[in-house]
């Protein structure tokens, strides 16, 4: 028989979640019910955070932070290149200009370097916010950049979305210890899933409400936020049950009570999931070493505990003499799934458009080298060696 195929990524479901799912669906609610709360409350301790809203997915959720922040047209925010769509695209949802910065070869990461050449390339422009990206589920030097994004009084925003589960600095990602957000994603592909689902944590009690606001609407019941009087109020004094008030458009970005179940159960097994994934990862590091020089593992930045998401080789293709597409298919062929995180998002059609000379040659030569390989809960010490196996006799390594 052939061995299994291996995915690039794929969740790890077992039948506490599926009982956990199940009771949910049983219960009186299933979406904006207690579930919510509940699964808000144990993301909050799980992380740090003072604050933790969920929704409907990563994307809403940077869109979310966006929103609360107040970034709007004729604004800027630095944004790496090298992520997945949605952290530039959530800037451009609000009208604002995204001005895309470079990242370190070795690593993908945004720098402070890369940042302060971001922001002098925007000189004149009027830059709110820094987006940082934990690529790969390793963590950016969040002390160093939020020291710049003080200094340049710029809001910050973690891209947390790979980086579920690992530690910056000494604390958690998401505890919002540097930055005003930290937003995550609990896709399957993720280290932990609520099928579709995602989470902004915060310090700030007011960004929290605006964001809790803005995922339903724009709607505010709270009484003592009422802005209208007579409209809110009864003449004794008492608010209008029915009443609600909106004082800016917001969205349905809401997660119902079966995927709040879910995500429960899950961050329950996170410290399994993120222990087994940094295994898989220490395992893969040492058999990439036997294929320099034409492979090697990713670079590592000192300071953090990454939750690692993926697990990248960075190959030289040009010394194989096969095309990064040609080992993808062969690798295929061989059971072996692998993906690319990511092409520069610079170089998408719509951000080329808007600028259509921008070259970031730190992120062209990460984007020249990297290829994801499996990496996933569920997988066997074999199956990293049966990878690295493979693609050491595709690349020709021996
Ligand atoms: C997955 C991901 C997102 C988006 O999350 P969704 O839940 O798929 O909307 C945003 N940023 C990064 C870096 C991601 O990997």
């Amino acid at each position: 028989m052939a061995p299994a195929y291996l995915p690039y990524g794929r969740q790890s479901i077992d039948d506490d979640d599926v009982r956990a799912v199940a009771e949910a669906l049983r219960g009186d609610y299933l979406t904006t019910g207690p579930l919510v709360a509940a699964f808000e409350k144990d993301f909050s301790a799980k992380t740090g955070a003072p604050h933790a809203v969920a929704c409907s997915n990563g994307t809403a959720g940077l869109h979310l932070a966006a929103m609360a922040m107040g970034l709007g047209p004729g604004d800027a925010a630095i944004v790496p290149t090298m992520t997945f769509l949605a952290t530039a695209n959530c800037v451009r949802y609000v009208g604002a200009d995204v001005v895309f910065a470079d990242v370190d070869p070795s690593t993908g990461l945004i720098t402070p370097e890369t940042a302060a050449a971001a922001l002098a390339r925007a000189s004149g422009r009027r830059v709110k916010a820094l987006f940082v990206v934990h690529l790969n589920g390793q963590c950016a030097d969040m002390p160093a950049l939020a020291a710049f994004a003080k200094e340049n009084g710029l809001l910050l925003v973690e891209d947390a979305c790979h980086a579920l589960g690992g530690e910056v600095a000494g604390t958690p990602v998401g505890s919002c210890a540097f930055g005003n957000f930290a937003v995550f994603s609990l896709h399957p592909v993720k280290t932990a899933t609520m099928g579709e689902g995602g989470v902004v944590t915060t310090a700030d009690p007011d960004l929290d409400r605006l964001m809790r606001r803005y995922r339903s609407h724009g709607m505010e019941r709270d009484p003592a936020f009422f802005t209208s009087r007579p409209d809110g109020f009864d003449a004794d004094g008492s608010a209008n049950p029915w009443y609600y008030e909106m004082e800016a458009p917001g969205y349905n970005y809401r997660a119902t009570d079966f995927q709040c179940a879910l995500g429960r159960s899950q961050l329950s097994k996170l410290d399994r999931f993120v222990a087994r994934r940094a295994e898989l990862v220490a395992r893969y590091r040492t058999r990439l070493e036997g294929l320099a020089p034409l492979a090697a593992p990713l670079g590592l930045l000192p300071g953090s505990r990454p939750g690692w998401h993926l697990c990248p080789a960075l190959i030289d293709f040009k010394a194989a003499g096969k095309s990064r597409g040609k080992v993808m298919r062969e690798l295929s062929a061989l059971g072996i799934g692998s993906q690319v995180h990511y092409f520069p998002v610079h170089r998408q059609p719509y951000y080329r458009r808007i600028d259509p000379v921008l070259r970031l040659p730190g992120a062209e030569a990460y984007y020249e080298r990297v290829l994801s390989l499996p990496l996933f809960y569920g997988m066997a010490d074999e199956d990293v060696d049966r990878v690295v196996g493979a693609l050491a006799s595709v690349l020709g390594a021996q």
